[in-house]
């Protein structure tokens, strides 16, 4: 008898531990049927979560990041096991900042939440008062990459609870396990649907786009977001869009060299180049060009590849399709002329590749051009500061960058010369952990802005309200007649400097209300034609 093999219910999504290659037990994706429904549950939970006042909404979501926090554990072995994370990256990057971000955001959304009154000149609008509020906008989409599986999340989904939405989120097709632990530390805490979770790849993605969701928070690459921006102009609905990044630093004569060093590798390596804020392109002055390229290459070939354990300074690239990239990039500068000054090898198990030098590039090369996503640094000898900022300019990407100098206020002026969102004077992308900081960019970085009161424009919409305790009707309502264009023309000539305009408007003004009072009056003719 033959075995009938029947196919799953639901596809399954599959991947390999990066750290040596294991296949990775499979997780059911959300069937594409189900998105509208898992949407509807989040829009039923929307006005009761909005309703609570700030306070309760703070509470529930101190106590799930607590939790989360806690349980750390956990996420740092599916950050491992699912993207091939160190432990410390993991700690560091991810697994400490729920707490830590709630607590940065809380005094931001509370001011930003505060009715304002607004004063209204009393003459023009005797009786008056207005307000503006800020309203949750409903619910918010968020869409992330695999690279942050968890502070991707964090980073909107925080301030999108806390300013009162309910969130649908869609994991990266590498990263379901981490978002399953993170949706289920939430729900614990919350209400029944508020948090949605659906699982699946581009197609889920472009579901949750299409749903009926009020604004969408997407973090990917640069052609994903720009078919999140077409499918948000035809719904007429926010899109935040965080795309990818090519980081420039530029290394003056006058840098503190062993710092230099230790920071740029730090922030060039960093979850193994796989980024957005990473370093990926070094402008160097000439005068220490030879000394900066010739000691990084020699501390570089000291660091440590993650091993099966996750033992290491770098950890192995997430997923086979970047050690692909990284691999043409490297190959594309070797080809047109690069030299390897260290790395430009896989090593391990697993998806490692060594850290990697490329001297001398070009700007014609994938490497300086293209975003690579991997521990790979390309570097190019400039005169002096002036062609760097040139050539850093001269990129698609505008996310961030970096001047490394000895003289704050000139590296200052030289940062203010980028075209970029995230600037930096002797670090580079630290202010991406501090939530009151825009991170923002510009170009083919996408316009989207996380962290920072700006951010919560995406969850957000300012609401005005007028209350009107006039007795009398407006001046300038409805009938019209010579008196209201003499109150007008009058008008006119005072806001062009002739004060002795003034003289009779408030007894227009009177005269009309007189006139609307006795036109709206009861007449005894009223209502003979019923
Ligand atoms: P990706 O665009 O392939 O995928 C990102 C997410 O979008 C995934 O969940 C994916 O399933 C989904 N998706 C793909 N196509 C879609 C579509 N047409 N409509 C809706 N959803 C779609 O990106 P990735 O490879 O997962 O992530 C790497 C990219 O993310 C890099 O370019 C990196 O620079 C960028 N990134 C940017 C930031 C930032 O803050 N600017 C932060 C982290 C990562």
């Amino acid at each position: 008898m033959t075995a009938v093999t029947r196919p799953p219910a639901r596809p399954a999504l599959t991947g390999l531990r990066p750290l040596d290659l294991a296949p990775l037990p499979p997780v059911l994706a959300t069937p594409p049927g189900d998105v509208a429904d898992v949407v509807a549950r989040a829009r039923a939970a929307f006005p009761a979560w909005a309703a609570l006042p700030l306070e309760d909404r703070e509470a529930r979501l101190d106590a799930a990041a607590r939790r989360m926090v806690a349980r750390r554990g956990e996420v740092v072995a599916l950050l491992a096991a699912e993207v091939g994370k160190g432990h410390a990256e993991a700690l560091f990057g991810e697994a400490l900042a729920p707490l830590d971000q709630l607590r940065q955001w809380r005094p931001i959304v509370r001011a930003h939440l505060r009715r304002r009154r607004i004063a209204l000149p009393r003459l023009a609008f005797p009786g008056k008062r207005a307000f503006v509020d800020v309203v949750p906008r409903g619910v918010i989409a968020v869409i992330t990459p695999w690279n942050y599986p968890l502070a991707t999340f964090l980073r909107p989904v925080l301030p999108a609870l806390l300013t009162g939405n309910a969130v649908v989120l869609k994991p990266s097709e590498h990263a379901p396990r981490t978002a399953l632990w993170f949706a289920e530390s939430l729900a614990s805490f919350l209400p029944d649907g508020l948090v949605g979770l659906v699982l699946g790849g581009a197609d889920h993605g472009r579901a949750v786009v299409g749903s009926d969701v009020d604004a969408v928070c997407f973090t990917g690459s640069v052609a994903a977001g720009r078919d999140v921006a077409r499918r948000c102009g035809e719904r007429l609905v926010p899109a935040s869009l965080e795309l990818g990044g090519k980081d420039a630093a530029i290394v003056l004569a006058d840098c503190d060299l062993d710092r230099t060093l230790a920071g740029i590798t730090t922030w060039a390596l960093h979850n193994a180049g796989q980024d957005c804020g990473a370093i990926e392109r070094v402008y160097v002055e000439e005068a220490i060009a030879d000394a900066f390229v010739g000691r990084l290459a020699d501390a570089w070939r000291r660091l440590r590849v993650a091993d099966r354990l996750g033992e290491g300074d770098v950890a192995p690239l997430a997923t086979e399709a970047q050690l692909a990239v990284v691999t043409r990039h490297v190959d594309d500068a070797r080809r047109r002329g690069a030299v390897v000054r260290c790395g430009g090898v896989r090593v391990g198990a697993g998806l490692g590749y060594a850290p990697t030098v490329l001297d001398r590039c070009t700007d014609e090369m994938d490497v300086v051009r293209e975003e690579t996503f991997g521990p790979v640094v390309a570097i190019r000898r400039v005169a002096h500061a002036d062609e760097a900022v040139e050539r850093a300019n001269a990129s698609a990407y505008g996310l961030g960058a970096s001047v490394w100098t000895r003289d704050l206020a000139r590296g200052r002026a030289i940062a203010e010369r980028l075209r970029c969102g995230v600037l930096h004077v002797n670090n580079h992308a630290l202010s991406g952990a501090v939530v009151a900081l825009p991170w923002t960019g510009t170009g083919a970085s996408g316009g989207g802005i996380a962290n920072g009161p700006h951010a919560l424009a995406t969850f957000t919409r300012p609401r005005s309200l007028l209350v009107d305790a006039a007795a009398a009707p407006d001046p300038f309502w409805m009938p019209y007649d010579g008196d209201l264009v003499d109150l007008g023309e009058r008008v006119g000539r005072l806001q062009t400097g002739d004060l002795g305009a003034a003289l009779r408007l408030p007894a227009l003004a009177a005269r009309r209300r007189r006139t609307l009072r006795e036109f709206f009056a009861p007449r005894p003719t009223d209502g003979s034609s019923l």
